[in-house]
């Protein structure tokens, strides 16, 4: 397990299953999908057939009823509903934006939240996916980063976010032509990198031929620059690379992100070169989110071109106006500013578009994602402080009489 730069070790909740108990069978791959339909006693003739139809069921038309699995004959369809169930995790909360996005709150079994983020756009449908509940990097401008709770997220709990986005999209109907869900971008909470084995799993769940078909030129993972892992990323899961730049410098990085104290920009960089399948038609994104007074002035543009230059970088940069939140130290660089930043990277011939944010009236934007689970206990905490302050008298009045 990797250790994070900081010392915390995020830990996967184990799959519980007690005795008796229905094991969901959402987010198994296909391997251990087969391995759990032969453990329950279908013939050993049939369990290649049944786990495709099985597999077929679950992740292209989306049922949740072994009853729906029509091809399935009917005794094999008792036998899976006494031993597995297909459950998505409960949406605590649906917020739909006036601009068209709409964000989650999902609570899993153990009681955590992480959100998932669905962004409409002319050409395409964004589903932004969260990898752990919080995150150990704790970069100074991220909502994210102030949660102290962190865990990773089991594969079945990523693929799970892009199970209930469908649901609600209705789009189990059409699984290739006229999506909604056409692309992923592995941007919600957390850092997926310090999750690989289960975001790799998860995003195969998703690419699956014969299930969501999801293509990984239509993936993004963003990584704030876990070095030793984006190597990994390219070979074993081939999707498209973003990495969250935010500074030109070693100082202000390491001053913003603290995980540059251990991968510095050059090494990023050097990482960013090597990525397999980078290339013109397929570059890099480098996210960069404008703050005012840090790390938006003209020589850190020019300063920006001439790194991508230097390392000989397939990229583009999305400026990302900052979204404050309650609480941050940070502002919004201005909008000139972030103009001229634009035009400066664009004059070096370098595509960087400022990205609209999108579902501000619901706190859905880069950066601002955070369980209300963490906000709510705290709310909590403090009911308890004011209900213990006042239950105090109370005991003294009762001792009195
Ligand atoms: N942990 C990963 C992915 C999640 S964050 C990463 O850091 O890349 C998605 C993007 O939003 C990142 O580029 C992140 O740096 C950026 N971001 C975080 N907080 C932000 C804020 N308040 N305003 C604008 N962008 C922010
Ligand atoms: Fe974590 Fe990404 Fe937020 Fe940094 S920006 S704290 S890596 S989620």
């Amino acid at each position: 397990m990797q250790i994070t730069p900081n010392g915390h070790e995020p830990i996967v909740s184990p799959r519980i299953v007690v005795p008796g108990d229905k094991l969901n069978i959402l987010g198994l791959d296909r391997a251990e999908l087969k391995a759990a339909i032969a453990e329950i006693g279908v013939p050993e003739k049939q369990v290649k057939m049944r786990s495709s139809q099985v597999w077929h069921w679950v992740y292209h038309r989306g049922v949740t009823s072994f009853d729906d699995m029509s091809n399935v004959s009917k005794d094999v369809r008792a036998k899976l509903a006494e031993h597995f169930i297909i459950e998505r995790p409960e949406i605590v909360e649906a917020q739909y934006s006036n601009d068209g996005t709409r964000k989650y709150l999902i609570r899993f079994a153990d009681g955590n939240e992480a959100e998932t983020v669905y962004i409409p756009e002319e050409d395409r449908g964004t589903l932004c996916i969260s990898s752990q509940v919080g995150c150990t990097l704790n970069c100074k401008f991220c909502h994210t980063g102030t949660m102290r709770l962190v865990r990773n997220l089991t594969a079945a709990e990523i693929v799970a976010q892009m199970m209930i986005a469908r649901d609600d999209l209705g789009e189990w109907e059409s699984p290739t032509e006229g999506r909604r869900v056409t692309n992923i971008v592995m941007m919600g909470m957390g850092e997926p990198l310090y999750n690989f084995d289960n975001v790799k799993k998860a995003l195969e769940i998703v690419m699956d031929e014969e299930g969501i078909q999801l293509s990984r030129r239509r993936i993004t993972l963003s990584t704030s620059g876990v070095v030793p892992h984006m190597e990994r990323c390219g070979q074993e899961i081939g999707v498209n690379l973003a990495v969250s730049l935010h500074a030109v410098r070693d100082d202000v990085r390491s001053e913003i992100m603290p995980i540059n104290k251990k991968y510095g920009l050059d090494e990023v960089l050097k990482a960013c070169a090597n990525y397999p399948g980078a290339h013109n038609a397929r570059r890099i994104t480098f996210e960069y989110a404008m703050l005012k007074g840090v790390n938006d002035s003209d020589a850190d543009a020019r300063e920006l071109v001439r790194l991508i230059r230097k390392y000989k970088l397939p990229a583009k940069v999305n400026l990302i106006p900052f979204n404050p939140w309650p609480g941050t130290v940070y502002e919004c660089s201005e909008w000139d500013q972030i103009q001229r930043f634009s035009d400066i990277v664009y004059e070096g011939g370098i595509s960087a578009p400022i990205r609209t944010p999108r579902g501000r009236d619901i706190m859905a934007a880069c950066g601002q994602l955070k369980s209300a689970s963490e906000k709510k206990s705290k709310a909590q905490l403090e009911r308890e402080a004011a209900a213990a302050v006042s239950a105090e008298p109370h005991h003294t009045s009762t001792g009195l009489t």
